[in-house]
């Protein structure tokens, strides 16, 4: 059977790096099991979903590398979900409910106070015809409860319930039917929960390996038993855990800074994102690797951890230094151009620069001292004015290459005596503005001579 996986965001915000972690999860093991990978919008609650998210979703993923084989919605289903529904009711599985919040919550109370398990106690398989009737009397509407498959012959008397699986991530897991109350399937309103349109959706996706958080993992219990109930046999599964922030604290889709696209519009480059999403709370070393293949290659499911894993900004901005820094020209050549960095020197300034780069963008403002000069940002201290002139007296005849600076600075150390950083500093500033950036020797070139005396003080 072909691996098929599925992502499964609800399209009500933008997605951020700890979905980012469950999109990744799916692509790379579907690439490693030569799989299929499916976009599922969540989207039953047709008030909070929109379409412009679910596009945004799209955009985020592709930025990403990952490029679903087939997408579906949600919303464009009901009619599976409605005879999954009336296939329930069939069997007995499906049962209508009538307690209202306030209701439940008080029997949930008296449950605990007899030191009985705070689930529900199934009141409305009791309920008589004429109960339901006055109930519809008054206006009340049903929500409807699958029967979970906890007890030998009365459902009132639930029995422990074993649901066992081999995680994927986890190991051996079991949930106990017994533990949990009926899931509410339909609300009172006729809408779904996610929980059948998931199952019914796997199934008729032929979903092989569900890869989502570790907040799924009692769910999955129920979904167990409701693939059975529907006749189908469950998928494997594999819950990962959920990323926090340093703080500790979960990550939501309106946590806007840490968005896919906010990190994209700070200037992280998408392999970045990739390789802390994925490697972030494994035993592997979290490093940038440069490709999706490269991060396939190193990816094991069984090798995340189990308890939840910080995510720091900083890391961040760490990998993404790191793959600025070896970044061949082609492959940002054409990124370069949209940032007006072309043209026959294009490759020569993008390797010298390349080392001292936070963002690709910063390549703009390089360019703009190599082309235009400094910017505001520093100037030649007054003390070292006369220094400089002196020393740009001494800049040599052209043609220049990556010898000229040493060629020029030795001349200039031999006349004026300086040396160390009172003689590279003021230089420094007067040819670039700043008291840092890339190799000089190599910058020098670029700039040329006319340029360089242009920046005479
Ligand atoms: N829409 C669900 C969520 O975002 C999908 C969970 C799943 O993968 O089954 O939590």
């Amino acid at each position: 059977m072909t691996v098929t996986v599925r992502f499964a965001p609800s399209p009500t915000g933008n997605i951020h790096i700890g979905n980012a972690r469950s999109a990744l999860f799916n692509w790379l093991f579907a690439q490693k099991n030569k799989g299929r990978f499916i976009q599922r919008f969540d989207d039953t609650d047709r008030a909070r979903s929109r379409q412009e998210y679910a596009d945004a979703i799209l955009y985020d993923l592709h930025w990403l590398g990952i490029f679903p084989d087939a997408i579906d919605y949600q919303s464009r289903r009901f009619e599976r979900y409605d005879a999954a529904v009336a296939a329930l009711k069939e069997k007995g599985l499906l049962y209508p409910c009538y307690e209202t919040q306030e209701e439940l919550d008080l029997k949930r109370k008296i449950r605990l106070s007899r030191k009985l398990p705070p689930v529900y106690g199934r009141d409305a398989l009791k309920l008589t015809l004429e109960e339901i009737t006055a109930f519809e009397g008054e206006g009340r509407k049903p929500h409807w409860r699958f029967l979970l498959p906890n007890f030998p012959d009365d459902p009132a008397k639930p029995r422990r319930t074993e649901v066992t699986w081999t995680d994927m991530v986890r190991g051996p897991e079991t949930v106990d039917l017994a533990s949990v109350s009926d899931p509410v399937l339909v609300r009172e309103d006729g809408t779904y929960l996610y929980t059948l349109p998931s199952v019914v959706d796997d199934i008729a996706h032929g979903i092989t390996h569900v890869i989502r958080g570790d907040d799924h993992v009692t769910n999955t219990g129920v979904q167990i038993a409701l693939f059975r109930a529907l006749g189908s046999e469950p998928p494997a599964f594999g819950h990962h855990n959920l990323l926090t922030t340093v703080d500790g604290e979960g990550f939501s889709k309106r946590t806007g800074a840490l968005s896919i696209g906010g990190l994209r519009e700070q200037g992280i480059e998408a392999m970045a994102v990739a390789s802390l999403a994925v490697l972030v709370g494994t035993s592997e070393n979290i490093e940038a690797k440069t490709s999706l293949d490269e991060l396939a290659a190193v990816f094991d499911l069984s090798a995340t951890s189990k308890s939840a894993a910080k995510f720091d900004p900083h890391d961040l901005f760490a990998l993404n230094r790191s793959l600025l820094h070896r970044m061949p020209f082609d492959a940002v050549r054409e990124r370069l151009g949209a940032l007006h960095v072309s043209g026959d020197r294009a490759e020569a300034f993008w390797t010298a620069v390349r080392g001292n780069l936070e963002t690709l963008r910063d390549a703009a403002a390089w360019w703009a001292i190599v082309h235009d000069g400094p910017d505001e940002s520093g100037e030649v201290a007054p003390a070292d004015i006369a220094f400089v002139r002196e020393a740009f007296d001494l800049l040599p005849a052209e043609p220049w290459d990556r010898q000229t600076w040493k060629v020029w600075t030795d001349a200039v150390k031999t006349a004026t005596g300086r040396k160390g950083k009172a003689l590279y500093a003021p230089l420094r500033m007067a040819l670039t503005g700043r008291p840092s950036g890339p190799e000089l020797a190599d910058l020098l070139p670029l700039i040329g001579r006319e340029g360089t005396l242009a920046r005479r003080p």
